[in-house]
């Protein structure tokens, strides 16, 4: 028997390891597995190049929990170690890279998140004894017993194992007694262990017999040892690729697409992808891309491993070559794993592409579930962008789908203004908006439906890329200024007319909303009153309310334009109705109004004359007066033409139909609305 101290410096290692590993525990078993399976890859690798003779046999790794006492047990039938090995590899190598590893972390304990390997010491974490019994591969070896109770006090001695390979028994602690559970340990190696290359029995297949479940002589095997990323993309068919989304996600919905990689150079890489149907954000986080090492588990968070819109994706990525036993920071800095994520995003790319250009079919039915992942990716990644950019799709309101560039060509020639520059007009509701698409689409117009989550940030980021471009929504001005091509139209009523038409349409309605009235000469054939929100008002409040940091636009209440069309026939009736009942007031006001003006004009023109310190304050307050008086007189004016809009049922028949035609008319307001309609039948 050979006792001795582990070649380490610091005497309390062991309650170091488990503070730093505490909220890792787990990863234990995965450790001891992994080194069952190498052992067990070894002998194969071995026996394959002739260098073991014997007989390979059974390879399954067994692991089993002895609840009573408290033990986790797992046996491989791998290489095995002599004495001298044992002594090597567990009390001085293996220790001291645990020492070296306590060494360099020691000050950024905190900061050292996730995984990293301390391998066969990582038992300690849930452990107050381990035992290793093995025996090597090698010809007439004996068997011998590593203890270790934690401290660095170790034992070897002879011990009885007639066949190759190495148990290790893990003595669980009072602290770490939830491991020494069945239902514990399964869960773990569904965890970790699911995709690892060498069959790992626990426990037995059962079956219902006799009114219970009992253990059938089968041993139940909790891994797939090839997973399909493990294969040749020709060995597969898309079935097979369905049926490996499944293994991992079993609850999942079928996947759109996938996307198998497999990279040898700068770094080794392989993988399946799935684009998962998105429809909604709470569905996004749901699956996330599992990571592996060597078909080994690591973790589920891949955030800094690959850009971010591609966490939207499910599937399997594996490398040997990312540093997975670093902090994420780290992480985030390697170069190499910067390579990986600007290759994923260039494959996921071309791949996309590919199923474009040979299946457009396919590729448009798919759309509407692809389109959140595409247009995130565009808005974040440029290298993405300037691939996807050839094949992500814009549809209009009939369904109809287009590249940027097909659809480029469909309105340049009809949707660019005076200015040359090109509009495209876009709705967020096809029922909402209707009357304004339906008028857009009778100009000869096409309308895009943009009612996705991210198209507000979608737009803003297009815009400036399309060239002379802008975006603009259907409802955010009447038509002929949507797209402005030629001078405005004459009008059939004067500017004092014009005027006071503002105020005679200035009627306050119940409704929180501001309305600013404008009057705009449209064609008689327009309708009388329209109501419109400005696009880059709306388009600032739709940022403010996704929390783009507008907040000072998102506190103003909604505010839209009533524009009144005085060339429409209603209109000019209106104006000449106005002129019949209120003719003689109006031309009184009128004319004070014109001499007052007169009066301040000429007074302000003298003392235009004069240096300002030779106005004497009687005629500064002379001239006050009268400005004074011409604001009376236009406010009076006003007032009356306000009173006289509030009583004309014309006046609130249109204005209503306009509030109406964009579903704004609502309670009490409606219904005052229907009443007036038959009144006036
Ligand atoms: P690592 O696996 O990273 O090398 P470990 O601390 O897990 O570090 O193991 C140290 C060494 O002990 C291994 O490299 C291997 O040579 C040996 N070893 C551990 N477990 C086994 C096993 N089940 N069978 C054979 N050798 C093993």
């Amino acid at each position: 028997m050979q006792t001795g101290k582990i070649g380490v410096t610091t005497d309390n290692i062991f309650p170091i390891i488990k503070k730093f590993l505490y909220s890792d525990h787990e990863i234990f078993l995965r450790e001891l597995i992994s080194n069952a399976v190498d052992a067990t890859q070894k002998i194969k690798a071995m026996a394959s190049a002739g260098d073991y003779k014997g007989d390979l046999g059974e390879l399954t790794i067994r692991v089993a929990v002895d609840k009573k006492k408290k033990t986790i047990k797992v046996s491989d039938s791998g290489i095995g170690m002599t004495q001298e090995e044992l002594d090597k590899y567990l009390n001085q190598i293996a220790f001291s890279s645990a020492n070296d590893f306590l060494d360099k972390y020691k000050d950024q304990a905190n900061s050292l998140i996730g995984h990293f390997g301390l391998g066969f010491y990582s038992s300690f974490m849930v452990s107050d004894k381990v035992e290793v019994i093995t025996k090597s591969l090698q010809d007439g070896a004996q068997a011998v017993k590593w203890t270790c109770d934690g401290s660095p006090e170790f034992t070897i001695e002879e011990a009885d194992r007639k066949e190759r390979g190495t148990d290790v028994i893990l003595h669980i602690d009072k602290e770490s007694k939830d491991f020494a559970d069945e239902g514990k340990i399964e869960q773990l190696l569904k965890k970790y262990c699911k995709f690892l290359p060498i069959e790992i029995a626990f426990g037995k297949e059962q079956e219902w017999k006799d009114g219970k479940y009992i253990d059938t002589g089968k041993d139940k095997i909790i891994n797939n040892t090839k997973p399909a990323w493990t294969l040749k993309p020709s060995e597969l068919k898309e079935e097979d690729y369905d049926k490996f989304y499944r293994e991992l996600y079993p609850a999942g919905d079928e996947p759109l697409f996938n996307i198998h990689l497999n990279v040898d150079y700068p770094f080794k890489l392989t993988g399946i992808l799935y684009f998962p149907k998105i429809r909604n954000n709470i569905e996004i986080q749901k699956n996330k891309i599992q990571l592996y090492c060597n078909q080994v588990f690591v973790t589920d968070s891949v955030e800094g491993i690959v850009p971010e819109f591609l966490t939207l994706l499910h599937g399997v990525l594996d490398s040997p070559d990312i540093p997975l036993n670093v902090s994420r920071s780290y992480l985030q800095s390697d170069s190499n794993v910067k390579k990986i994520s600007s290759h994923i995003t260039k494959k996921v790319a071309d791949r996309l592409n590919e199923i474009f250009r040979n299946n457009r079919g396919e590729f448009e039915k798919k759309w509407d579930n692809l389109k959140l992942f595409i247009d995130y990716g565009m808005i974040s990644e440029e290298k993405f962008y300037e691939k996807a950019s050839k094949f992500a799709l814009l549809k209009n309101t009939d369904d109809k789908y287009f590249t940027y560039e097909e659809y480029e060509k469909l309105i340049k020639e009809k949707q660019t203004d005076r200015h040359n520059s090109l509009v495209y007009l876009y709705s967020t509701n096809k029922t909402d908006q209707y009357t304004y698409i339906e008028k857009a689409k009778n100009k000869g117009y096409d309308v895009l439906l943009l009612d996705g989550q991210l198209d507000v940030h979608l737009i803003n980021y297009l815009e400036p890329k399309f060239k002379d471009s802008r975006f603009v929504r259907v409802d955010s001005d009447v038509i002929e200024k949507l797209i402005q091509k030629e001078e405005p139209k004459e009008s059939k009523l004067s500017e004092g007319e014009k005027n006071d038409l503002r105020s005679i349409f200035n009627v306050r309605t119940k409704s929180k909303e501001v309305y600013n009235v404008v009057v705009e000469t449209l064609d008689e054939n327009e309708a009388p009153v329209i109501i419109t929100q400005s696009e880059f008002m709306r388009r600032m409040k739709d940022m403010a309310q996704m929390g783009g940091g507008m907040n000072f636009y998102g506190e103003l209440p909604d505010s839209y334009n009533l524009v009144v069309n005085p060339n429409h026939p209603l209109v000019v009736k209106v104006a000449g109705d106005l002129k019949a009942d209120s003719g003689k007031k109006l031309d009184e006001n009128a004319a004070v109004m014109k001499n007052v003006k007169e009066e301040v004009d000429f007074m302000e023109k003298e003392h235009g004359k004069k240096k300002p310190e030779e106005v004497s304050q009687v005629e500064k307050d002379d001239l006050e007066k009268l400005r004074k008086e011409l604001t009376g007189i236009e406010n009076s004016r006003k007032e009356m033409l306000e009173a006289y809009g509030s009583g004309n049922k014309i006046v609130k028949q249109l204005i209503d139909l306009a509030l109406l035609a964009n579903n704004m008319l609502k309670g009490e307001e409606l219904a005052t609305f229907v009443k007036r309609s038959t009144e006036l039948l």
